[in-house]
């Protein structure tokens, strides 16, 4: 059964509380709010919630106010820290029985920890974690990993249905485990993509010709088919995910992959990798910025440029 009961046409859904308003939660709320949802929301952010007011959510002073009344309350804050701070501060303020969903990317080991002590409070916890970035958020087309028992997903699989694809994929911290695991991938994918292109672009090949044929060949990923051609290539760097939150992900796959005793030796240099490009970016750096970073870093060719041999 489904948690929204079924109304009339125009009779406006069941509330639903919102907490982090940033580059995800903002397309993610006006979504819910476009599906009919009357959606409150928070963000320590005065900027976030003004935002929020101008596509038609109903901004809270607090996160405790944003969740009175709540039946469902969505997290999509930076990190597992954020998350539990927020989850202590309003656990008292919230509905009995209400379902706390954890769409940010967490530590799956603390979400397990944190559903009890949800469930000690009275309310629920499952995690829903996403990938398919800001693009994804503002079309609806997210791929949406669920953790929790079955009815949990049953009763809240509507409602995630309005921001993209849910996907019941285990028990509670499950969704927190594949989202790391997934971004671990990622950004394996996004150094490799970087310096493969690097190479082929210095050896004189053109960027856009490389990227139509890796794509229909064995080398392509989701940065050759999205991050290159969409944010590299254009060199905007604006693809709305943070480097720094990237490396959480990466932290939190190679963290569980320690904790289960398997064998993790590029993950850890994949992570060094990128705490060194984290260190010389900044905090506020794009991830896809160490494409940029990597070319930066120069060549023993004059300008990072070899040219090709002409053709006979
Ligand atoms: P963001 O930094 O843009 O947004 C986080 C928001 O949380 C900010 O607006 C911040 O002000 C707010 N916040 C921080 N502390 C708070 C508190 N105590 N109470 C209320 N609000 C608080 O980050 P984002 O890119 O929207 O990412 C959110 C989560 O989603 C992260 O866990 C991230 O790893 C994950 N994620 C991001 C992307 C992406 O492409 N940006 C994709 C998939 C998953």
């Amino acid at each position: 059964m489904a948690w929204i009961p079924e109304r009339a046409e125009g009779e406006s859904k069941e509330r639903v509380a919102f907490i982090g308003l940033g580059n995800m939660g903002s397309p993610m709320t006006t979504r819910l709010v476009a599906a009919g949802h009357s959606v409150s929301g928070f963000d320590v952010s005065a900027a976030a919630r003004a935002r929020f007011a101008e596509h038609g959510g109903a901004p809270a002073d607090s996160a405790v106010a944003a969740v009175a009344d709540a039946a469902v309350v969505i997290l999509m804050l930076p990190n597992s820290d954020v998350v539990d701070a927020v989850v202590a501060e309003m656990l008292p303020h919230v509905r009995a029985g209400a379902l706390l969903v954890d769409m940010s990317s967490s530590e799956p080991l603390r979400t397990r920890a944190l559903a009890e002590t949800v469930a000690a409070g009275g309310a629920r916890l499952i995690d829903a974690p996403v990938s398919g970035g800001v693009k994804g958020a503002t079309a609806g087309t997210l791929a949406i990993m669920v953790g929790g028992p079955a009815e949990s997903f049953a009763e809240v699989s509507e409602l995630l249905s309005a921001l993209g694809k849910p996907t019941h994929v285990g028990a509670i911290g499950a969704g927190h485990a594949l989202k790391a695991i997934n971004n671990l991938m990622s950004a394996i994918h996004l150094w490799g993509s970087s310096e493969a292109m690097l190479t082929g672009i210095a050896f004189g090949l053109d960027p856009e010709v490389m990227l139509e044929v890796i794509n229909a060949s064995s080398g392509r990923s989701g940065s050759t088919q999205l991050k290159w051609p969409s944010f590299i290539v254009p060199e905007t760097y604006d693809s709305g995910f943070a480097l720094a939150l990237m490396l959480k992900d990466m932290r939190i796959a190679t963290s569980l992959a320690t904790e289960l005793g398997i064998p993790h030796e590029l993950g850890d240099e994949a992570v060094a990798h990128w705490t060194r490009a984290s260190a010389d970016l900044g905090a506020g750096a794009d991830h896809t910025e160490v494409a940029r970073w990597l070319r930066e870093r120069g060549s023993s060719a004059p300008e990072g440029r070899v040219e090709t041999k002409e053709r006979g």
